[in-house]
């Protein structure tokens, strides 16, 4: 079988999914799959067959609680070939709608989920003052904070 994008980016890592014999101990422990479409068996599969894993929904299901890293027979670390094929991904610019909305909301407020009107009538109500002692009101900090999101390039991953 030739080693596609996504395999040898793997192996670089130190990690051999080819190891994988299906044996689908991973997905009868998955927490997630029992309430979504995830099946971690097939999407290891779909990783060593395809590059076209990039483009698999069920990688964003995942919510990283390694019950399946620890019971797989075969020692592989499923939970890193799931981030790291979420990186590769991302670094392509496939991500879901809404990471994308996460990232911009990130990248101009410094938060993911900024505070709104009602929230701030809230805090108010409750003799808080208005808005958090986050970067919301220290403009200074908010810069540093864009500064580093630019270092890690994440306009970079929506502008694609
Ligand atoms: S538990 Fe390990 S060997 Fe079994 S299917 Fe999952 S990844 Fe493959
Ligand atoms: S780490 Fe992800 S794939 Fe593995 S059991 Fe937990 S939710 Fe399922």
């Amino acid at each position: 079988m030739k080693e596609n994008n996504v395999q040898e980016q793997l192996k670089e890592a130190g990690i051999d999914i080819l190891k994988c014999m299906q044996c689908g101990m991973c997905t009868g422990s998955c927490p997630s799959g029992r309430h979504t479409s995830l099946n971690v068996r097939r999407l290891i599969r779909h990783a060593m067959r395809s590059q076209d894993v990039l483009e698999d929904k069920e990688l964003w299901m995942c919510t990283t609680c390694y019950n399946c890293q620890e019971r797989c027979p075969r020692r592989i670390d499923i939970v890193d070939v799931i981030l790291r094929i979420r990186s590769i991904a991302a670094h392509e610019g496939i991500i879901l709608p809404e990471h994308k909305q996460v990232i911009e909301l990130l990248l101009e407020y410094g938060h993911a989920v900024p505070i709104d009107e009602m929230n701030m009538n809230k805090r108010e109500e409750l003799g808080l003052e208005r808005l958090p002692e986050t970067v919301y009101k220290d403009p200074e900090a908010l810069n540093e904070v864009k500064k580093l999101l630019n270092a890690c390039k994440l306009a970079k991953i929506i502008d694609q």
